[in-house]
């Protein structure tokens, strides 16, 4: 069903959201890119399941997309009824992302964004050289 579906092309910031690889405090501290892995804006752990669903701050971000309340199934069906819903949740994306990456920076952490870009192109790499064999 969901590599059916008719809309959604994955984009750099949705690719964050729906993978976790990318301006998440928890997996920057994984890759020693942060000293903690709390959330810039609460006491939880940032993770993109925490940006996604559970994240106070963003609770006007989501109900402006349409995604409050969901749970991940839930969240799903979401995405795959229209692509409108794709392109609430993709501006969704870009908007959280870029903000989070701009706090990042202001806080003066560690610059995230060549870093993800590097990581995507490894998989990228990765995913030509296994469809090669
Ligand atoms: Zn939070």
């Amino acid at each position: 069903m969901w590599l059916d579906r008719a809309h959604g092309e994955v984009g750099y910031y949705t690719t964050q959201m729906l993978t976790g690889r990318g301006c998440f405090e928890e997996y920057l501290f994984r890759f020693g890119r942060r000293r903690s892995s709390s959330c810039m804006y609460c006491p939880a752990v940032d993770t993109a399941e925490h940006t996604l669903f559970h994240c106070p701050y963003w609770n006007e971000r989501r109900r402006a997309a349409d995604i409050q309340d969901l749970n991940t199934d839930a969240f799903l069906r979401f995405l795959l009824i229209s692509s409108d819903n794709w392109k609430k949740f993709e501006d969704f994306a870009r908007r959280v992302l870029r903000d989070k990456d701009e706090e990042a920076r202001r806080r003066g952490y560690l610059e995230p964004s060549a870093f993800f870009s590097s990581v995507l192109v490894l998989e990228n790499v990765y995913c030509w050289l296994s469809s090669i064999e």
